[in-house]
């Protein structure tokens, strides 16, 4: 029978509540909205938060995917709340964010997969927030370009879409995604709107060997991706993909490294490392090569 193992050490983190994420969350609370950041408990809340960054999930909390690795619910979502746009802007502006990242569920239920409503939230967060950096984590939109072009006419600083893992974990790991489809939606990014910044993320630990992951970062880089993060994977239940096993920090460097041979502008890899962890700085890194 499976059970959960122990975490080893260098996943466990200290809490360090300082005063700048407490005053954050006083803030968030008594709002309609929520962040992603303490809906799945991330355990990277007080660096993000003290640093000034944010995840919001867009659309709704019920996805029309079933990811086997992903403790969102799934099921047929039936909201779409048109103010949700000016939500997050005034959150962001609460919150005095510098980098916020908006991501969403996947919304196959929708016409455009709910991509003008990336497009309305990145202009409303603009509008309120000249100064800050706004990066979206888009699901797929069935790698249709018109769905694609609508978000980027909205000039996201960053466009993020995760590939998730290797090529042949794929169809095991998002039963509903496919490989070729995640690195067309990077590559289409790139064409459509020359000069944007994209990125994208691999979690480990699903059982992939070491070449497979050099062959995906490859891939990616191919698709003209300028910065990926790569983490542990931790498996949320008992009913979610197993856990093959924990890389370790030195396994994490060298797969930076191989990411920077590679030729990324940046690479963010490490036990804790998440789509949204540090990416100020990634996306600065990027901006500034
Ligand atoms: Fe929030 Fe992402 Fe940071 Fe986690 S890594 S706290 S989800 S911004
Ligand atoms: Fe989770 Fe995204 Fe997959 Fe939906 S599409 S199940 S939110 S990873």
């Amino acid at each position: 029978r499976q059970t959960m193992e122990r975490k080893p050490d260098w996943l466990r983190i200290s809490l360090n509540t300082g005063e700048e994420y407490k005053e954050l969350k006083k803030m968030m609370r008594g709002r309609k909205l929520h962040s992603v950041c303490e809906e799945a408990k991330c355990p990277n809340i007080y660096e993000c938060w003290s640093q000034r960054t944010a995840t919001f999930m867009i659309l709704g909390s019920i996805c029309t995917r079933a990811c086997r690795f992903c403790a969102v619910t799934s099921g047929l979502p039936t909201e779409l709340d048109l103010e949700e746009p000016m939500h997050v802007a005034e959150s962001v502006r609460d919150m005095g964010l510098k980098h916020v990242v908006i991501t969403s569920v996947a919304r196959d239920d929708l016409n455009d997969h709910g991509a003008s409503m990336f497009a309305a939230t990145i202009q409303a967060v603009r509008e309120l927030n000249p100064l800050t950096n706004v990066e979206v984590l888009i699901p797929d939109l069935g790698g249709e370009p018109e769905r694609i072009k609508v978000v980027l006419d909205a000039k996201p600083d960053v466009l993020n879409h995760n590939l998730e893992t290797v090529a042949r974990l794929s169809d095991k790991v998002r039963a509903k995604a496919k490989y070729d489809r995640s690195l067309s939606v990077l590559r289409q990014a790139k064409e459509l709107r020359p000069g944007q910044t994209t990125k994208s993320g691999i979690m480990v630990g699903l059982g992939e060997t070491k070449e497979e992951l050099i062959q995906a970062m490859k891939d990616l880089h191919e698709a003209g991706v300028d910065i990926i993060t790569i983490g542990q994977y931790l498996q949320p239940t008992l009913k979610h993909i197993q856990l093959q096993r924990y890389y370790t920090p030195e396994e994490f460097a060298e797969l930076k490294e191989e990411g920077l041979r590679i030729g990324f502008a940046h690479v963010e890899s490490g036990p804790l490392v998440r789509s949204s962890y540090h990416a100020h700085e990634q996306a600065e890194h990027a901006k500034n090569r």
